[in-house]
């Protein structure tokens, strides 16, 4: 565990302070950095409780549900989250968060905790860490980027620059045991200062902790008491690999998507709804309903695939992060499709349109 945590955060390219721990996902992860964030605005709610203290956070209308479960687990509340309105790929819109944030300020809140995402779970977007964590440095604004999706772009050189800036932030996720396929559940929380993790999560307990050595006593940093032991399955999977291999399980991932992105826009009879530089690729086919193809293709036992939603639009979405996909699985994947609603046209419902 202590090896893949330092391992992380020097790729992130935190300093000597770095810190981490592998927490049970990444929901768990996006908890454990609001509280490191609530605790480090006003130490003393760690005791008092919340004492009517104003305290407001911000993530994207397109980030994951679970700051909606965490900010009530810890005393924020739902209503107390800003979600910022993203543009039309998705990605967080610096603008309207610098103006709901001085909107905020003026009204007499306390901006604490930014929740930025590098793969948001329909698109897979990447919000523009770089500009964040500038307006973040200037208003002590705890800035986490949730990668439980994306994240793991960190070990390819041709696609890290998705998370420009990733070093000036104070705590970053990733979940191994998505888009590098190592066994559920392998999540990696790291932090810029360890300090606030032990401000957090430590708790004194004599019957245990004795052996006085802070390093290695990691149960005083993770929101658990007794724990599996996840990080062995990264540490296998990196040993055997190396970090090459990691890097070419992502860059396949993103040549699988790039060959259906291909394949959608050139043929007249898709839409595509999102852009390069993702994983997922969301599209209509003809004009009927994703919803309806989906669910039926499921029961029909042909070909399981979600849908997603943005902006009022509903499509397919094809995740390419199974690398153990060929090109020839994601042309099968659209001969099945076409197939389907060729044999089936007549019992499928029409899109709506809006
Ligand atoms: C999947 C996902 C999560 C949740 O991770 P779990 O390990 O399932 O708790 C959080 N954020 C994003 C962006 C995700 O895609």
């Amino acid at each position: 565990e202590k090896e893949i945590i330092k391992k992380v955060s020097t790729a992130v390219g935190y300093g000597k302070s770095y810190g981490g721990t592998l927490p049970t996902g990444g929901s768990m992860s996006n908890f454990m950095s609001l509280i490191m964030a609530r605790d480090k605005k006003e130490p003393s709610i760690k005791d008092k409780g919340m004492m009517n203290q104003k305290f407001v956070a911000y993530t994207s209308e397109n980030s994951h549900y679970s700051l909606a479960k965490n900010s009530s687990f810890s005393g924020i509340g739902r209503k107390n989250i800003r979600y910022i309105m993203s543009n039309k790929k998705g990605e967080m819109d610096v603008l309207s968060f610098e103006k709901q944030l001085k909107k905020d300020i003026n009204n007499g809140f306390v901006p604490f905790y930014l929740n930025a995402t590098a793969g948001t779970t329909v698109l897979c977007a990447f919000d523009p860490i770089e500009k964040l964590s500038k307006i973040c440095q200037r208003h002590n604004i705890w800035l986490h980027v949730d990668g439980a999706f994306g994240g793991a772009v960190i070990f390819s050189k041709k696609h890290r620059n998705l998370l420009k800036g990733i070093s000036k932030t104070d705590s970053f996720c990733f979940n191994a045991h998505k888009t590098l396929g190592t066994p559920l559940s392998t999540s990696v929380l790291v932090v810029n200062n360890k300090e606030y993790l032990y401000n957090s999560f430590s708790n004194e307990a004599t019957y245990l902790y004795q052996t006085h050595n802070e390093e290695y006593n990691l149960g005083q940093t993770s929101f658990e008491c007794g724990r599996r032991n996840n990080a062995l399955k990264l540490w296998a999977m990196w040993k055997a690999i190396g970090t090459k291999g990691l890097a070419k399980i992502i860059d396949h991932e993103f040549e699988l998507a790039d060959f259906a992105r291909k394949y959608v826009t050139k043929n007249k009879d898709y839409k595509l709804y999102n852009f390069d530089n993702s994983l997922s690729i969301c599209f209509n086919y003809k004009d009927f309903d994703a919803e309806d193809i989906c669910l039926k293709m499921y029961e029909a036992n042909k070909l399981m695939v979600g849908f997603g939603k943005f902006k009022k639009q509903t499509f397919i979405r094809l995740v390419t992060i199974n690398a153990e996909n060929t090109k020839s699985d994601i042309s099968a994947f659209f001969s099945i499709l076409e197939k389907f609603v060729a044999d089936n046209k007549h019992k499928l419902k029409k899109q709506k349109h809006i």
